[in-house]
């Protein structure tokens, strides 16, 4: 049987749950025990996908092509099990699942009610993850804040989990806030005391305590919280503000929280490996040789979770590098109002990601005719390659009304299109081309060289398509259609010749990158920005 801890948060959000959870995952698949993670979202959407980055901020793609939290792209990044849309479980799925099952009279006549249906359901899909991954360790990292009122049906789940299932196969953990006041000078553990108190009331004791801290805890403070939450003293962990969150696996390890943990579930494995993530990751992370600046021209610039797969790829791309990759934040629209030179003068690379909406297109596609113009590598993710696309068209190949059918429904020049079937679509939830698809990739080319592959598979969210009808007019000018998706003639990649490095995609690689093994089209975009500094 799996054994399952479930992590819930207290005192306030964005205390790193996801971070923490994937952590804690890294140090037990160290131990060489199969892990797996999975996350509750207490809010009604079905998924993610049609919530707005201001809302939700990054949404994650998974290979079977689910639409999902961010954290789960934390999880990918941890550790090497590979999510599925079983990963991640929302208040709107579990609903549509029991609501389906009543109108087809699945109940035999019951009331139906949140004890037992939804929570039976909840626990049902946990269950499931460890039946189909075959994971001895199911971690699920439970969303929201303890009080909150949305996850109470979740929080009732796991704590029936842990009755059903026995002490001995179920492991609750908390992370806490632990403040430092500085008027007083003092540490403060109060609100872990009324959050764990919260938690007592809905019937969950945890287990293990993880602080989040500015200050080191002194023995005496970890004491006092162990005594006022119930909890094993060693089993309150400090976790105090690290440079990089890819030294929290190592900040968990040396307080042997993995030990803890084998031992509550009373497994033995002499096995430990976490020697290469220290060298390999932490240590090029937190002491990079060379540096770099890469602007990264978006529109949801102000929200940090809105690109958080990307800035972690950008990061593992200068671990490998030995370089510290300095981030620009450009709003596409100061582009637009400012000039180009102004806000992109002096970096070595240019990045233009994924978006919706026509708001700031115009500024992408500036900035992609002056990396073009002026030899910067350059690197277009989705949108920023049918930006790309509609820059050449437009100021190399003469097509001046070029543009997307998204911005301009009768554009003079439709260089991106949407494709017949998606013509159909009504739902907007899930109809997009999403998920892995093949790629094939053409010998000689600059993408041929940065995967050394002729045939790769990458994730895709995407409603529109490079149309067809200009490939030869570009290809002419010099645009080489590198990679592309055979089986409906789909142009995945596009290249320049004679530039440095000029790559830009349909897809998104940025899903795909580890902090041990930096995506190729990442890494050889930072090697590029080195040589170009
Ligand atoms: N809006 C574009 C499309 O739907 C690009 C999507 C994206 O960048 N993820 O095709």
């Amino acid at each position: 049987m799996a054994k399952y801890i479930f992590v819930t948060g207290g005192v306030i959000s964005s205390l790193g749950k996801g971070i923490t959870s994937a952590s804690i995952a890294r140090i037990l698949e160290a131990r060489g025990l199969k892990v797996t993670l999975m996350k509750f979202d207490p809010y009604i959407n079905v998924d993610p996908g049609t919530m707005s980055p201001y809302q939700h901020g990054e949404v994650y793609v998974t290979e079977d092509g689910a639409e999902t939290d961010l954290d789960l792209g934390h999880y990918e990044r941890f550790i090497s099990a590979s999510m599925t849309r079983f990963n991640n479980v929302t208040t709107g799925q579990i609903y549509n699942a029991v609501i389906s099952r009543e109108r087809r009279g699945d109940y035999l006549g019951k009331t139906i009610q949140v004890i037992p249906h939804i929570t039976g359901e909840i626990k049902d899909r946990v269950k499931k993850v460890a039946d189909v991954t075959g994971a001895e360790i199911v971690i699920v990292e439970v969303g929201g804040t303890v009080g909150d009122i949305e996850s109470l049906p979740f929080l009732e789940a796991a704590r029936q989990f842990g009755l059903e299932n026995g002490k001995d196969n179920v492991l609750y953990i908390h992370l806490t806030l632990v403040p430092y006041i500085k008027c007083a000078e003092e540490i403060k553990t109060k609100p872990t005391q009324h959050s764990v108190g919260t938690l007592r009331e809905i019937g969950i004791q945890p287990d293990i305590l993880i602080c989040r801290t500015e200050k080191t805890l002194s023995m005496e403070l970890k004491e006092k919280i162990s005594l006022f939450c119930n909890v094993r003293k060693e089993a309150v962990i400090e976790a105090k503000d690290v440079a990089s969150i890819y030294e929290i696996p190592l900040v968990f390890k040396n307080q042997v929280l993995d030990e803890i943990i084998l031992s509550h579930f009373h497994l033995i494995s002499k096995f430990s490996e976490l020697k290469d993530w220290e060298k390999n990751v932490v240590e090029k992370a937190v002491n990079p040789k060379h540096r770099v600046e890469i602007a990264l021209v978006g529109k949801y610039i102000a929200l940090q979770d809105a690109y958080k797969s990307i800035y972690e790829s950008l990061i593992h791309a200068g671990i490998f590098n030995d370089a510290k990759v300095v981030i620009r934040k450009v709003d596409s629209e100061e582009i637009e109002k400012h000039g180009v030179k102004k806000v992109l003068g002096g970096v070595s690379g240019i990045l233009v990601p994924g978006g919706f909406g026509y708001r700031g297109i115009e500024g992408k596609v500036r900035a992609i005719q002056y990396a073009r113009e002026n030899s910067i590598p350059f690197l277009g993710l989705c949108l920023g390659m049918q930006c790309a696309v509609i820059e050449f068209a437009r100021n190399v190949c003469g097509l001046k009304g070029a543009n997307s059918t998204e911005f301009k429904r009768k554009a003079k020049y439709p260089l991106i299109s949407l494709l017949e079937e998606q013509h159909k679509v009504k739902d907007m939830g899930g109809t997009m081309r999403l998920g892995a698809y093949p790629c094939k990739i053409k010998k000689g080319t600059l993408a041929y060289r940065v995967y050394g592959l002729a045939l790769v598979f990458e994730r895709h969210r995407h409603r529109y398509e490079f149309n067809n009808k200009y490939r030869k007019q570009l290809e002419k000018k010099g645009m080489v259609f590198s990679g592309i998706c055979q089986k409906k003639n789909l142009v995945e990649i596009v290249e320049l010749k004679g530039h440095p490095y000029f790559i830009a995609v349909q897809f998104h690689p940025e899903f795909k990158s580890k902090p041990d093994k930096a995506h190729p089209l990442f890494r050889e975009f930072i090697k590029s920005a080195l040589q170009a500094k």
